[in-house]
């Protein structure tokens, strides 16, 4: 074999540098040093026993942060993308109809997926900031019959917190399954998985639970199961395929597990400690505190001139709050200049909002009152040294 043509790369000579920042952009939220200390314990093979049982305890966290019963609960090893290619790969067949919500990013990318899996694929559209009425929504369903319905509860790309109520029954009268996105949503507003017949819910480590990113919780209904385990196709995705996944995740009743991947274990570790954190303080107490820090924050922002892109209240995420662009300002420069000088990450708009907002993500320990006093401050600051146009 001839020598190295590739030299060892002098960068990785250095130590590693993070820097610490205060990350309140729409994810992810910063870690608090009782989960990433969680998430620093040994790694054991991910077939142990003792895995095993911490997968039981996240998945009883999972129930209990969605308020389920569902046998078939577990979390992907992967992002929030993950968990929603795992819901509409498995639950779709090609040809079968989807229906998405659009009124952001997030239902352009749900019907996107769908696309590329042969569905036939409509959507309703709302401009971005709106929400849709559940007439709305059961036109759409009458008129297409689809197989699952796509919403996003937290659209973070938007800053709309969208009703549920009533939603899951009208989709089970069209014998439509209830696909719901909760990624920035969950632990910071209200939900009821069962409650609201949701049938497949996922979310996101990284936000409100302030674990790292690279697990997302997901949970499927007995209908969903029904109509998963009955597919005459494979799901495209041997990784996503659920059959597989409900046996590494013990929740198929077969009494053994075989190998199908090797699960993340020491993110296992830290989704464990996050909604261990999120079970002590009480899943409405967290609502209670994001909705009160959230209402704090929106009247500073009104108090300093600037407006709230989501006209209606009830509307608003409590998670992620988008502010109207203030007029005359880059908003680049801005959140450049925030970051330079506050050491602080808030964002650009996203999708459909991109150049018409600033986004604002306090989640699970970053939603407090010197937080949002952090960042008012940090806005100010900006607004006195950044750029403005006369025009
Ligand atoms: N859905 C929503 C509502 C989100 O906010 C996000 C993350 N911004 C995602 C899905 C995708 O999650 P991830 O970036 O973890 O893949």
């Amino acid at each position: 074999m001839s020598s190295l043509s590739i030299p060892p790369p002098k960068r990785l000579e250095k130590p590693l540098v993070v820097p610490y920042r205060h990350v309140f952009g729409p994810g992810p939220s910063n870690v608090p040093p009782r989960i990433l200390e969680a998430g620093a314990n040994p790694v054991i093979g991910h077939m142990h026993p003792e895995i095993f049982e911490i997968m039981s305890d996240i998945k009883s966290g999972i129930r209990y942060s969605f308020q389920t019963q569902n046998n078939m609960t577990l979390a992907v090893s992967g992002t929030g993308h993950t968990a929603m290619e795992c819901a509409i790969f498995n639950t779709v067949e090609p040809g079968e109809s989807v229906l998405a919500a659009v009124n952001g990013i997030w239902g352009e990318r749900a019907a996107d997926m769908a696309e590329r899996i042969g569905a036939r694929v409509n959507t309703i559209v709302a401009a971005p900031g709106g929400c849709f009425t559940n007439a709305e929504i059961e036109q759409a369903l009458s008129k297409h019959r689809p197989t699952l319905f796509f919403l996003a509860h937290g659209e973070s790309s938007t800053g709309v917190l969208h009703p549920l109520d009533g939603i899951g029954q009208l989709c089970h009268k069209y014998n439509c399954l209830f696909l719901v996105d909760s990624v920035a949503s969950i632990g910071g507003a209200p939900l009821r998985m069962d409650q609201q017949g949701i049938d497949i819910l996922y979310t996101g480590s990284q936000k409100v639970l302030n674990a790292p990113p690279g697990t997302a919780p997901i949970s499927f209904s007995e209908r969903a199961c029904q109509k998963i385990f009955n597919r005459k196709t494979k799901p495209v995705s041997f990784f996503l395929d659920l059959s597989w996944l409900a046996n590494y995740w013990g929740c198929d009743g077969k009494p053994s597990r075989v190998y199908h991947h090797t699960g993340p274990v020491t993110a296992f570790y830290s989704l464990r400690e996050s909604l261990a954190v999120l079970v002590e303080e009480g899943l409405e107490n967290s609502c209670e505190r994001h909705q009160k820090v959230a209402e704090y924050f929106h009247a500073g922002l009104e108090s300093m001139g600037l407006k709230l892109f989501v006209k209606e209240k009830k509307a608003r995420l409590p998670t992620v709050t988008t502010i109207v662009a203030p007029h005359g300002y880059d908003w680049k420069e801005i959140t450049a200049y925030i970051m330079k000088t506050h050491n602080l990450e808030i964002s650009g708009g996203l999708g459909p909002s991109v150049g018409l907002v600033l986004r604002v993500g306090l989640m699970g320990c970053n939603s407090s009152k010197p937080n949002v006093d952090m960042v008012l401050a940090a806005l100010k600051d900006a607004l006195k040294h950044c750029h403005k146009s006369k025009v």
